[in-house]
Formats: C-alpha cells, structure tokens, sequence
C-alpha cells in the first residue's frame, strides 16, 4: 500500500513537471503561470496596461480604454516572422467586425490561436492575404482541411472558403489542395462540411463590402514579392489597417492616415560583424521596415494608437529596444503586440492582454 502510494506520487510529480515543460518558454516575456494558448482571452480581466517600463511609458497618461466597441474587435494570433518560436508564431490577425470573422494571413499555427479564442478554424470563411510567403500562409491548409474535416460543436465550415490575395493566389490554393488529393479523395467530411476554396485575386481598392464593413487593399512594398497588399478595415465611423510586409511605403502612409489602430510590422538586424555585411542580412532589412521608419510612418499618419506585429528580430527583444528607437520619430501611443494581444475599437481603443 505504501509502495502503490510513494509510486503514485511520484507519477503526480512527474506529470506535473511535464506539463510545465511543455509550458514552452525561452527568452520571451510570457510569464510560465500562463502559458500561451491554454487560457482564453476573452475570459481575461478588462485592459492591463504594459508592465514593463519602457512599454509602460509609451502608454502615456491619456485613458485609451474607457469606452470601447465589442462590435470591433482586432487579435493578433501570430507577432512572429517566419523564426521559429513558441510564444510569437507566424503572421495572422483576426478581425472581428460588424458580427463578421474576417482572417488576414494564416501563418504557422493560425488555427491554435484561433481555438485559444475560442473560435474552430470552420468557423472561418473568409480569409484576405497580404502576400504569399509562407510565413503568411502557411496555416491554410489546417484551416482548410481541418475547418473541414474534424467535428467541432463550435461550427464546421459549409460554405467554401473565400480567400482574397495578390496575383499567385489561385495557383498557391489550388495547388495546395491538389498536393491534399489523396486524403480529401478518401476523407470523411463532417456533414454538411466542405473542403472547397474560392479565390478572388486583388488589385488595389475595395475588395469587401458587407454588412457595412469595409476592406480596402493597398500595394504596400516588399521588394521583390511582388504584389504586396496592405489592408484597411472600416467600420461605423472606425478604421483599422494592416501592413502587411513592407518597409517605408508612401502608399501605406496615404492608406492609413488618421486611423484608429495601425498594424505594423518590424525589422531590427543586428548592426555590425560579418552577418551584417551579407547580401541575405540586408536585404532583410531592406524589405521590412525599422523601429525609426514606422515611427517616421506613425508621425505622418497618426493613428492612435501603433501595435508593432511580424517582430522579425535578429537581436533579442530587449536589445531591439523597439518603443525607444520608435520614438526618435513619434511620441504617440504604441504597443509591442504579443500573440492573443486583442483591441477592441470604438471611441477608445481598449487593449485586452492575452
Ligand atoms: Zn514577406
Ligand atoms: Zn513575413
């Protein structure tokens, strides 16, 4: 008996340490008591300001998060670049607007995110991309298939799954499915559910109106991935707009100009040695946009408030001192997203941390 005890114990504590290790964690600020993915956000207390201290001083002293519009909600599921890490995975943002659920890119792990919120990936049927490197699609077949093909009480999808990107998109979505041929040809469907997509492939201007949502793309440049789209979300008087990849764009600037919330992406590589000086290194930086850049672009169109997303960092995120080089440029409000990091927009923007 005391045997069968001192063994159970000793299973309790190894199952217990198992799960913190699975908690992830390396050199990134999610704290090990709530790891991401395992808590749902919307579960989570109103607005926590940013803890630490240079983030906290970017928040200023002006109350973003009084009044707030649940009817417009905006989750950064993926903060990450195409590096891998378990605490920011690759770019995807949910919209949630006008009692729509509208998927900007579908980077790695998309589909985990969204069911962290409490949304099953068939739930999900109308996806924008802003361009077609992988570490912006590379979730679609998961959400394809997956939305598809696995019961969720939540919802599965019935309808195809519309997707809008550049040029390139219909070859990248039909071939993706063809590459799935063997197991859509043999694959149980939930009933009803279907494992179909529709593409539309965008030029620049409205490329969604319903139910008084808007969606307009913007080229945005990304160097030779080319076409690259940027998006603008409005909605009852509100506007929210995603970068996409892109380093300074003029054209960003006129599409974003006096919006609530700006999405952006950031580069910072690491300055000096010989990796500097390689071709691949500078030409990261070259396509992407600095700390200095986005705050020259956030000074020139003023939004109010700035979330950084797709941290593409070859340095580590204190060293990347991100909110103080911004800053050289803007001194308005500015966040460094983090994935599940939510915003609800309305008259005040509301922060929600994940
Ligand atoms: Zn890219
Ligand atoms: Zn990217």
């Amino acid at each position: 008996m005391k045997k069968q005890l001192v063994f159970l114990t000793i299973c309790l504590l190894f199952l217990i340490g198992l799960i913190a290790g699975c908690s992830g964690g390396t050199n990134q600020s999610v704290s090990s008591e709530s790891p991401l993915g395992t808590e749902n956000p919307l579960k989570a207390s109103a607005k926590t300001k940013e803890t630490n201290d240079e983030e906290a001083s970017s928040m200023g002293e002006n109350d973003i998060d009084e009044e707030s519009n649940e009817d417009f909600k905006v989750t950064l599921l993926g903060t990450g670049s195409p590096l891998l890490s378990m605490e920011r995975f690759s770019n995807s943002t949910l919209v949630e607007v006008g009692g729509e659920k509208l998927l900007f890119d579908v980077g790695r792990g998309s589909t985990l995110r969204l069911n962290a919120m409490n949304v099953s990936p068939g739930m999900i049927d109308k996806l924008f991309v802003t361009h077609l490197h992988h570490d912006h699609t590379m979730g679609f077949d998961d959400l394809l298939i997956t939305g598809a093909a696995v019961p969720d009480p939540r919802g599965n999808r019935e309808n195809a799954l519309q997707v809008w990107g550049p040029k390139g998109t219909e070859d990248w979505v039909n071939n993706t499915i063809l590459s799935y041929k063997a197991d859509i040809d043999v694959r149980n469907k939930v009933e009803g559910a279907t494992i179909e997509a529709t593409v539309n492939e965008i030029e620049e201007g409205v490329v969604y109106e319903d139910n008084g949502v808007e969606v307009i793309a913007f080229k945005v440049d990304h160097g030779p991935m080319e076409p690259a789209f940027g998006y603008r979300i409005n909605y009852n008087g509100h506007s929210v707009v995603i970068s996409g990849d892109t380093t300074f764009s003029e054209n960003l600037i006129k599409h974003a100009r006096g919006t609530d919330l700006l999405i952006h992406e950031v580069v910072v590589v690491k300055r000096e040695g010989e990796d500097y000086k390689s071709e691949a290194i500078k030409n990261i930086e070259a396509y992407h946009t600095t700390p200095e850049q986005a705050g020259e672009v956030f000074k020139q169109t003023q939004p109010k408030l700035a979330a950084y997303t797709h941290l593409a960092l070859l340095v580590s995120e204190e060293d990347a001192k991100l909110v103080e080089r911004t800053k050289k440029n803007f001194d308005g409000e500015i966040v460094v997203g983090k994935d599940l990091m939510a915003f609800e927009i309305g008259d005040e923007i509301k922060i929600i941390e994940p």
